[in-house]
């Protein structure tokens, strides 16, 4: 029987895209060869390498190439150098704005895993955080006040008057809260939604369709809590959430500081899902939580962990290949816990190292042999 293939359109972008990427490609090989499946890369330009080829962030090439793959893995884009350009064009909104949108992709997923051995990274006091924690947040992503019109500036009495609109459909909280259910029924069985019924009709919505969908899952636990105060509960008490399930504003607020709990961007990868097919498996974007970091570019010393975390979600959800996924976290998991250490997670903690980035790949490459 030949071996199960999966084609990747590969878009490391800018800054320390490509050098991250790279040792997601060797970790990637290395499954391949252990679990006897195949990997296809096509790599395509996108973001700033893109407008100094073709002028443009998106090339046709590219989106075409995203078309005809399983999934994509994104690097990271922008810098400097493309900052002062027409909006339209800068790298992130021409280049991962289009794709969202392009790819119907409305679940974004951030997971922010602070490991026990890497607690020392959190701003968090440390008795709130001893031991770890692994809160999934599960955001809907094209919906809400980020897209809804009216969206505009107009003048009226003589002043202006900024007005953007915020419109949720039940059929696109129903599809977000399945993602999350089926994320939660798949880890703690515990599920954390967020709104703010308490003064918006959106909230009130949300809850409703919340609570509906959470019937066809009896073993997730629900809960419901304000925007107002998650933000506060998750910091008193970041261990005990699984699940946090938020529309699109509030998610992107709640994701970022949960980001920062866990202590570093290099370590935190996402996920974002669009339609899924008929054997539950979904089309996805896999990046990681961080940008370009122009400020490390080019140095060889940036955390790989966050592209390679990316690269396992990658294989959990767009290909169903659950054991290979759970090597690669357990792999990184086994490279921190050993002590590697690259620049933005090293406190000099008794029993770490300094590695680079080549370093810490060859660390998860040694933990998946
Ligand atoms: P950033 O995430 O690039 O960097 C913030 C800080 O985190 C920097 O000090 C950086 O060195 C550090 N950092 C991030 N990832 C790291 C890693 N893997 N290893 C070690 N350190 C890491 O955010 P920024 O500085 O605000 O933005 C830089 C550029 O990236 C901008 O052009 C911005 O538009 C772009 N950006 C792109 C994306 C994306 O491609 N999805 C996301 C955010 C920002």
């Amino acid at each position: 029987m030949s071996a199960q293939s999966f084609q990747i359109a590969v878009l490391a972008g800018d800054g320390i895209g490509p050098e991250v990427m790279a040792q997601a490609r060797r970790v990637l090989d290395a499954v391949a060869g252990k679990f006897g499946v195949a990997f296809a890369y096509d790599e395509q330009l996108v973001g700033g390498a893109a407008i100094d080829a073709t002028g443009g962030p998106l090339p046709e090439a590219t989106l075409k190439a995203c078309e005809a793959a399983d999934a994509i893995l994104f690097g990271s884009v922008g810098g400097p150098k493309w900052e002062s350009l027409p909006p339209d064009i800068q790298p992130e909104r021409g280049a991962l704005l289009p794709l969202r949108k392009h790819f119907g992709l409305f679940a974004n997923l951030r997971p922010s895993v602070c490991f026990p051995s890497l607690t020392a990274a959190s701003p968090v006091r440390p008795d709130l955080v001893e031991g770890g924690f692994d809160v999934l947040c599960v955001r809907e992503l094209t919906g809400g006040i980020y897209f809804g019109s009216p969206k505009e500036i107009r003048e009226e009495n003589g002043e202006k008057v900024a007005i953007d609109t915020m419109v949720y459909r039940e059929s696109e909280v129903e599809r977000i809260a399945h993602v999350a259910f089926k994320a939660a029924a798949g880890r703690g069985g515990r599920l954390t939604s967020i709104d703010k019924a308490n003064v918006l009709r959106n909230g009130l919505l949300w809850r409703e369709v919340v609570e509906r969908v959470a019937e066809g899952y009896p073993d997730v636990k629900l809960d419901h809590l304000y925007v107002d105060n998650a933000a506060m509960q998750l910091i008193r008490r970041p261990r005990e959430f699984d699940v946090v399930l938020a529309p699109n504003l509030f998610g992107d607020i709640l994701s970022d500081e949960m980001a920062m709990i866990a202590g570093s961007l290099g370590m935190l990868a996402s996920a974002s899902l669009g339609g899924q097919n008929e054997a539950g498996l979904y089309f996805g974007m896999y990046e990681p939580s961080g940008g370009s970091a122009p400020d490390i570019a080019g140095q060889g010393i940036a955390n790989p962990c966050a592209q390679i975390l990316s690269a396992a979600m990658m294989l959990r959800y767009s290909f169903g290949l659950t054991e290979a996924a759970d090597a690669i976290d357990a792999a990184v998991r086994g490279a921190i816990d050993g002590g590697a250490r690259t620049g933005d997670i090293f406190t000099g903690t008794e029993g770490t190292h300094r590695v680079d980035t080549a370093g810490m790949g060859e660390a998860i490459l040694a933990g998946l042999e």
